[in-house]
């Protein structure tokens, strides 16, 4: 039987750093770019983790802002894991996109090398949220360079949103759904506000120069964007997701499916058998001296719980046969206390030997999931 796996490939390059960004990403930083790309090509030469009988479903390049390099690398990236791997005919090749920095002859060569997917960070329709954000681009270009996209031929295209922003209204969330919908992508993903200690925004909620909406309005902001969505043929699959039937992205799917993957590039994670580990963070690091950190070795017990715990954000794809392909024994056996439990506590149902989360299972997930740990 084919096994399957994904690639990731991390590219940490951006033009300026958002406000909000406490992603693995660095601005200033071109002079490394060759170099960086040389040894992300090495460690994809002598990558061990798979042997033939596995199949690579999914590759996603991430970052940092892929775009922002010159595509001649992507192309160099894409055909090194080509060499290396057996890809699947149908495989999907994502890149993560920022409006300031597609061109024409980047989209012609991602289509080249046979990307069939574009995911474009666009967080705000609203101009001045975009500024005060600290994103350099407008909606004016996004919309440019979206329009662009679909005429070089990128039939699937995934829009990122934020709600949960300083000073954002309602009605803005409004705004920005109805912009989006208009514009009719295959694929939404919609991510709340996280603010991590160390980033330049945080400084300025604590200083009151910016006001992030309360608990009561963003929850209200995540329920109009689901509404606005299901009125609109959009599938919530995931809680931060939604699409057009069938165009779910297949690689986070692989993810939250528990399917294994291996990383490249700077803080690139990978998932190989039992273990997870990951590469130095820091460019130069990566470059001169890369170490692999293990993060975890689990035992059969802890990857059936982690099997929850990811399976769960999906809203009604947790896949109960693969449960079994993989760990030769039911889901139901096995978590029999904790998925009535779920199931009396109003977090799931099932529907025709399903389990399916309720509307409080999506907008109370990490206290449905808390029970698995
Ligand atoms: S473009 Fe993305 S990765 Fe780069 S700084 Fe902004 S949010 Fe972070």
């Amino acid at each position: 039987m084919n096994k399957y796996f994904s690639v990731y490939v991390h590219i940490p390059f951006c033009i300026s750093k958002c406000d909000y960004c406490d992603f693995n990403s660095y601005a200033n930083c071109d002079n490394y770019i060759e170099k960086y790309v040389n040894k992300l090509i090495k460690d994809i030469e002598v990558d061990n983790s798979f042997t033939n009988e596995y199949i690579c479903k999914t590759i996603y390049i991430g970052g940092g802002t892929p775009s922002y390099i010159d595509s001649k690398y992507i192309i160099k990236i894409i055909n090194a894991i080509k060499q290396k791997y057996t890809l699947s005919e149908d495989i999907e090749i994502t890149i993560e996109q920022n409006p300031s920095s597609i061109n024409e002859n980047k989209l012609l060569d991602y289509k080249q090398c046979a990307i069939n997917r574009l995911s474009i960070g666009l967080q705000s329709t609203n101009n001045n949220m975009l500024n005060l954000i600290g994103r350099k681009h407008t909606y004016e270009i996004f919309l440019e360079k979206y329009n662009l996209a679909r005429s070089v031929g990128f039939e699937n295209i995934n829009v990122d949103l934020m709600i949960g922003l300083p000073s954002q209204t309602i009605q803005d969330v409004k705004n920005d759904l109805k912009n989006i919908i208009n514009i009719n992508p295959e694929h939404i993903s919609v991510y709340s506000l996280i603010l991590q200690e160390n980033v330049p925004m945080y400084k300025k909620i604590i200083n009151k120069e910016y006001i992030l909406p309360n608990e009561v309005s963003e929850r209200e902001m995540y329920k109009c964007v689901q509404d606005t969505f299901k009125d609109n043929k959009y599938v919530q699959y995931e809680i931060s997701n939604f699409a057009k039937e069938n165009m779910y992205s297949r690689h986070n799917l692989m993810c939250w499916q528990q399917y294994e993957y291996i990383g490249f590039g700077a803080g690139a994670y990978s998932f190989v058998g039992n273990k997870r580990f990951s590469n130095s963070e820091g460019i130069v690091e990566y470059i001169e001296n890369n170490q692999i950190h293990i993060q975890e070795e689990m035992s059969k017990n802890e990857l059936m719980r982690e099997y929850m715990v990811i399976g769960l954000r999906l809203i009604n794809k947790i896949d109960i046969d693969r449960f079994v392909d993989k760990y030769g024994i039911c889901m139901y056996n096995v978590f029999k206390k904790e998925l009535e439990e779920s199931a009396n506590e109003g977090f799931l149902k099932y529907i025709d030997g399903k389990i399916i989360l309720t509307e409080k299972g999506i907008s109370l997930n990490n206290m449905l999931c808390e029970k698995f740990l």
